[in-house]
């Protein structure tokens, strides 16, 4: 059924990417079909961090196939890492809500109409998916990697107050100013990025809501997260407790 929205919200998707030749058409397929649905005005953005398996020449066809305007590529030379990626996403983003999302299926495009849902009832500025309330959980990780997740929001939760249950998780949506806001705020880059900006997004007193998502992890392709991550993590947390 079609949803009413305002007629000038437009929804910008910031899809980056790296080594997601296997992902990208599923995902662009899923996003496409749920934006027909609901009606809303979309585009969706993908960044390429340079990946060596094609995924830019992958994006290319399916801009061929769904449109320029709704397939917008702004791909990098190189791998410079997710913070920056945003970054770079959103200086083209013409849309005035902001959503991020891997690219990898762990989110599924079928929560965004309520995410928009969400923002629309209460205003907020932010509307973070959450794996840690209500009908939201972790799928197709190993003990240790549900331990690291856990471990990281827990020990966040504690030593920041954060006053929103999932630190870690990068299925958002922004207002676009407000997002513009909080990346000028934020010093890290690196994947200590996402929770940086839900402690700023609460310094800043921006309004956060929550919907629970399911995430899944990815079937196709390597997770970039390794000990390198982990370690500026717990630095990037160190920082912000020592500064905030
Ligand atoms: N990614 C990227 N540049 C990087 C690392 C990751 O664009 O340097 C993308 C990646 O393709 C995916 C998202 O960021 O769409 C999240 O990465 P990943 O799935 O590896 O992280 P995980 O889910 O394991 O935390
Ligand atoms: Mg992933």
């Amino acid at each position: 059924m079609a949803q009413k929205s305002s007629t000038k919200d437009k929804y910008s998707i910031l899809l980056p990417t790296y080594n997601e030749r296997e992902n990208l058409p599923l995902i662009i397929w899923l996003l496409v079909k749920s934006f027909t649905e609901s009606g809303y005005d979309y585009e969706v953005i993908v960044i390429d961090d340079g990946s060596p398996d094609g995924t830019l020449e992958i994006a290319q066809q399916l801009q061929d196939i769904y449109g320029k305007d709704k397939i917008v590529l702004k791909p990098r030379a190189k791998k410079l890492g997710l913070g920056t990626a945003y970054i770079h996403g959103i200086k083209h983003a013409t849309g005035n809500f902001i959503i991020i999302m891997d690219a990898d299926l762990s989110h599924h495009p079928k929560f965004i109409p309520e995410f928009i849902k969400t923002q629309q009832e209460n205003d907020y500025d932010v509307v973070s998916g959450t794996r840690y309330r209500g009908t939201g959980g972790v799928y197709g990780w190993d003990f240790k990697r549900k331990l690291i997740s856990r471990g990281a929001n827990y020990v966040t939760q504690i030593l920041l107050r954060p006053g929103a249950s999932d630190l870690t998780g990068s299925f958002r949506l922004y207002k676009k100013d407000v997002l513009h806001k909080l990346i000028d705020a934020c010093v890290s880059k690196g994947y200590v990025f996402q929770m940086e900006m839900i402690i700023r997004a609460r310094q800043l007193n921006y309004t956060i809501g929550e919907v629970p998502i399911t995430f899944v992890d990815r079937v196709y392709g390597e997770s970039k997260l390794g000990g390198n991550e982990i370690i500026g993590f717990v630095k990037g947390l160190l920082t912000l407790f020592a500064t905030t």
